[in-house]
C-alpha cells in the first residue's frame, strides 16, 4: 500500500465491474489508478469470485463464438449446436422477465455494448472464455445442444475470472488497497474531488477528479433487505461476499444522487438449505446452487407444489424461484426427481459430498425420510406427486409422439389436466425409483435497486437536477433500473463490463 493521496481515478470495489473499470482506465491513458476494497485480500473479487463466469452477449452463433473460447477442438465443433442470439432477443428477454419495467435506454446500452465488451475481455483482459457444456448444453442424440441464449463461461468460473483480472491489473500498474472501505465522497462545489476512506483504522482523504462506485448492492445487509424488501428477507442466505452492504447507495445519496429501480426486487435462487446464512463460502462457492428443478418437482413443507418448475429454461426462472421458496412455510422446499432424471443433474451442484442427498426406493419411504428434514404433511406430499404423475401420464397418452428433451422446451406438460400449478415442459412422471430429494432454501445473489445513471456515460445522476454529478460514475450491481423482478442469467457480468468501459472513457475526459 503506497502513501499516495492523489490519483487520476479511484474505483470503489475490487469485483468484476471495478476491475474492468481500472483496466479500461489504463487503456484510456490514466496512470494513477487506485481500487479501494472494503474486504481483506482473501476476499478479493467480491461477488465476481463466486460467479460461474457466465456472460450473456449478442452473438452470431457458433462461428462467432469459437474464436473467443479455448475449450473446443475443430472436431468437437462439428458436433455442437449454438443458435445465434440477436440484440432483439437479448432486449426482449430483459424486458419480458422485467415485465416491461426496465429502463429501455439502459437496456439498449447493455445489449448494444455486450458483444464488444466480451471481445475486449477476451483480447485485452485475456479472460479465458469457454463454451459452458456443463451448465448450458445437453448431449442429445450425439450433439451438444446449447439452450437458453447463453453459451459463454470462463475457465474455473469466477475464481478464474478474478485471477485473470488480478494479473491484468498488475500489468497495468493498478494499486489495490484492501481493508479500506470508502466512507464519504468529497465535493469541490458540485464536482467530485475525492474520497474519504478508512485505512488501518484512520480516516484518510484521497483526491481524484473521478470516483467510480462499483461496490455492489445491499444483499449482504439483513437490515437493508428487511427495510427495502420486507417479509422475511432477513432470513435469506447470502450467496456471495458479506461486504456488499449498500455502501454505494449511502455514499452517493449523501451527495444528492438519485436512486432508481426495483428496491423490493432481487436475484435469488434455489440454494442448499445447509449452506451458511450470512456469507458465501469461497471453497464451495457457486456449488450450493441447486438448479435441477426443471427436470423434477419442488414441494414445500406442507407437501404442496408452488411453482411451474418447467415454465422456461432454468436461465429464465432461476433468479426468481429463490423468492418463491422464501415465501413457503419455514422458507424451504424439497426438490425431487426419479431415477430417469437424476442422471441429468449436474455434478458440481448435486455430486456426492456437495449436497446432502436423501434417497428412497418409493415415494412413501421418501416422504417418511423427509419428515426428519421438516416435511410436515407426509400424506399430502405423496398425494401431490401422485396427482402430478397422473397429469403427466395423461398428457403423454394423448401426445404419444412427444419426446422428453432437456435441451429444448419440449412442451411435455400437464396441460389439459387442470393441475395447479401446471408443469409446462419436461413433465415426466416421478415413478421409477430410486427417488432423490434435496432440501433447498432461498439464496440471495444481488439486489436490483441502485443508482440512477446516464446510459451513455455511466455518470451518476443528481436527484435535484436529473443531470450527471460531475466526476461520479457507477457500474456493476449498483446500477439501478436494468432488472425488475427477474433476470436473464449471465447479464450481470456483461453489464458490469459495458458500464465500466463507459465510465472509464468519460472519466478520462476530466483529466
Ligand atoms: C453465487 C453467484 C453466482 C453468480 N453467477 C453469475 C454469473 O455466472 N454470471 C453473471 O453475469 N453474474 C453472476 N452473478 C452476479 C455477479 O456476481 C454480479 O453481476 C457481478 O459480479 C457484480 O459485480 P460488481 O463488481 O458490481 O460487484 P462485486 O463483484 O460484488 O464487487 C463489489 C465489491 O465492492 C466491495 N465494497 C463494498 N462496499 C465497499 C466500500 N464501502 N468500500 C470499498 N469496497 C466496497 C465489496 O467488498 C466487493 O468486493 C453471480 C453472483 C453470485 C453471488
Amino acid at each position: 500500500m503506497s502513501n499516495n493521496t492523489s490519483f487520476d481515478i479511484i474505483i470503489v470495489g475490487s469485483g468484476h465491474a471495478g476491475s474492468c473499470t481500472a483496466i479500461a482506465a489504463s487503456d484510456a491513458g490514466m496512470k494513477r489508478i487506485l481500487i479501494v476494497e472494503k474486504g481483506p485480500e482473501g476476499w478479493v473479487g467480491g461477488n465476481g469470485y463466486f460467479t460461474a463466469g457466465a456472460h450473456r452477449t449478442v452473438h452470431g452463433g457458433l462461428p462467432d463464438l469459437l474464436p473467443l473460447v479455448t475449450n473446443v477442438s475443430a472436431e468437437q465443433a462439428s458436433q455442437i449446436d449454438v443458435e445465434p442470439y440477436t440484440a432483439e432477443q437479448f432486449t426482449s428477454d430483459i424486458m419480458r422477465l422485467g415485465q416491461d419495467k426496465p429502463d429501455a435506454a439502459l437496456v439498449k446500452a447493455l445489449v448494444d455494448g455486450s458483444r464488444d465488451a466480451v471481445q475486449w475481455l477476451a483480447n485485452r483482459v485475456k479472460v479465458p472464455y469457454t463454451l459452458a457444456f456443463n451448465r448450458q448444453a445437453y448431449l442429445v442424440n450425439g450433439r451438444q445442444k446449447f439452450w437458453g441464449g447463453l453459451a459463454l463461461s470462463t475457465r474455473d468460473g469466477g475464481k478464474g475470472l478474478i485471477e485473470t483480472h488480478r494479473k491484468a491489473l498488475k500489468e497495468a500498474g493498478v494499486e489495490t488497497w484492501f481493508d479500506t472501505p470508502a466512507v464519504e465522497i468529497l465535493l469541490d462545489g458540485d464536482a467530485v474531488s475525492g474520497l474519504v476512506v478508512r485505512k488501518t483504522g484512520e480516516l484518510v482523504e484521497l483526491h481524484a477528479r473521478a470516483v467510480v462506485l462499483a461496490c455492489g448492492g445491499y444483499e449482504a445487509s439483513r437490515d437493508l433487505r428487511k427495510k427495502y424488501m420486507g417479509g422475511n428477507w432477513d432470513l435469506a442466505k447470502v450467496r456471495g461476499t458479506p461486504y456488499n452492504t449498500g455502501d454505494g447507495i449511502t455514499l452517493a445519496t449523501a451527495i444528492g444522487a438519485a436512486l432508481k429501480g426495483d428496491f423490493g426486487g432481487c436475484h435469488s435462487t434455489c440454494w442448499d438449505a445447509n449452506a451458511p446464512s450470512d456469507t458465501g463460502d469461497r471453497a464451495l462457492s457457486n456449488q450450493f446452487t441447486k438448479s435441477g428443478y426443471p427436470l423434477g418437482l419442488m414441494l414445500n413443507a406442507q407437501g404442496h407444489r408452488f411453482v411451474d418448475e418447467g415454465e422456461d429454461f432454468r436461465n429464465y426462472t432461476y433468479a426468481k424461484f429463490g423468492r418463491a421458496i422464501l415465501e413457503q412455510p419455514g422458507g424451504f422446499a424439497f426438490q425431487v426427481w426419479d431415477s430417469r432424471a437424476t442422471k441429468w443433474l449436474r455434478d458440481e451442484e448435486y455430486g456426492d459430498g456437495v449436497v446432502r442427498k436423501i434417497w428412497a426406493d418409493s415415494i412413501e419411504e421418501l416422504a417418511g425420510r423427509l419428515q426428519h428434514e421438516g416435511l410436515e404433511d407426509e400424506a399430502q406430499f405423496i398425494q401431490t406427486i401422485a396427482h402430478f404423475n397422473q397429469a403427466a401420464s395423461q398428457f403423454q397418452l394423448a401426445h404419444p409422439t412427444a419426446q422428453w428433451d432437456p435441451a429444448v422446451k419440449d412442451s411435455l406438460s400437464t396441460q389439459g389436466s387442470g393441475l395447479s400449478p401446471p408443469k409446462s415442459n419436461w413433465a415426466m412422471p416421478i415413478e421409477q425409483g430410486p427417488f432423490l430429494a434435496v432440501k433447498v432454501a432461498c439464496g440471495i445473489t444481488f439486489t436490483f435497486g441502485g443508482l440512477a445513471v446516464d446510459p451513455d456515460t455511466a455518470g451518476v445522476l443528481s436527484e435535484s437536477s436529473g443531470k450527471p454529478i460531475r466526476g461520479l460514475f457507477c457500474t456493476g450491481e449498483l446500477v439501478g433500473g436494468l432488472f425488475y423482478s427477474n433476470y436473464p442469467g449471465g447479464s450481470g457480468l456483461t453489464g458490469g463490463a459495458v458500464f465500466a468501459r463507459k465510465a472509464a472513457r468519460e472519466a478520462a475526459k476530466l483529466l
